[in-house]
């Protein structure tokens, strides 16, 4: 069975950085394509990676637009695509998902739903040959941290999130965390709305994640400082995410 691959799109928080779209995320096996958020400017770069109509599902963590901006874009080519509109596929979201995308389109709640079969996030769903379980995390709006399982591997997705035991059990015993490092150590910080780099190693440490990779990085910060401030807090394989970073057992295939 061929191995899941994960491809990050873009890991530039809470707006586009010079080198990377705002969050993204295409998780593929077996032939399906998943993708994960679609934040401002990722369907351009999704397209190195997928052909246009090559998306079989989408899921999104939660309706700020910088995780969900260019799936009003995605309707605009589905709907208006040279031979005729495409057949709709699902979208996993949070409840009002279709009006959000209707008000970044310009268009009509039902127009939406031609091109996207919208469906509410529940707690487990199986989406093509993916296991998504989800967790509610710790932010201002409806926001869901993703587990995506597949023939025995496992990443955690944090989504945007403040500190939460949420995010310990989503990630438990995960092949790889995925996680949000919107902010650096700073008395500052507001609460319930991000993590620091720290704070994610303290959740990828407890929840035993056999990896981390900091996303979500907010274009004004060092990445590098980033780095330093999650090895404070965990000692395992660490890095920072990059716009076209392949990761998962079939990295490199
Ligand atoms: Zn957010």
């Amino acid at each position: 069975m061929a191995p899941m691959q994960l491809t990050v799109i873009g890991c530039s928080g809470s707006f586009p950085g010079p080198d990377s779209p705002a969050s993204c995320y295409l998780l593929e096996a077996e032939g399906f394509r998943l993708v994960i958020d679609m934040g401002n400017g990722s369907l351009g770069v999704l397209q190195r990676h997928a052909e246009l109509f090559g998306v079989d599902a989408v899921c999104l963590s939660h309706l700020h637009a910088d995780h969900c901006m260019d799936l009003s874009s995605y309707w605009v080519a589905r709907q208006y695509a040279p031979d005729g509109p495409r057949p709709p596929i699902p979208v996993y979201g949070p409840v009002a998902t279709a009006d959000r995308i209707a008000g970044l389109s310009g268009e009509k709640a039902d127009s939406i739903r031609a091109r996207f079969d919208v469906r509410n996030l529940s707690r487990t769903q199986e989406i093509g040959p993916f296991r998504v379980t989800t967790e509610r995390m710790n932010h201002p709006v409806e926001t869901f941290g993703f587990r995506v399982e597949h023939a025995g591997w496992t990443v955690a997705y944090s989504a945007d999130t403040g500190p939460t035991d949420a995010l310990v059990n989503l990630a438990q015993d995960a092949d790889l965390l995925l996680s949000e490092a919107s902010f650096q150590n700073n008395d500052n910080n507001p609460p319930d709305l991000h993590l620091t780099a720290r704070q994610a190693g303290e959740h990828a440490t407890r929840a035993g994640a056999a990896q981390l990779v900091l996303t979500h990085l907010v274009p004004w910060y060092d990445r590098d400082r980033s780095l330093a401030q999650a090895a404070e807090t965990y000692c395992g394989p660490l890095s920072a995410a990059t716009s076209g970073l392949v990761l998962g057992p079939g990295a490199g295939r």
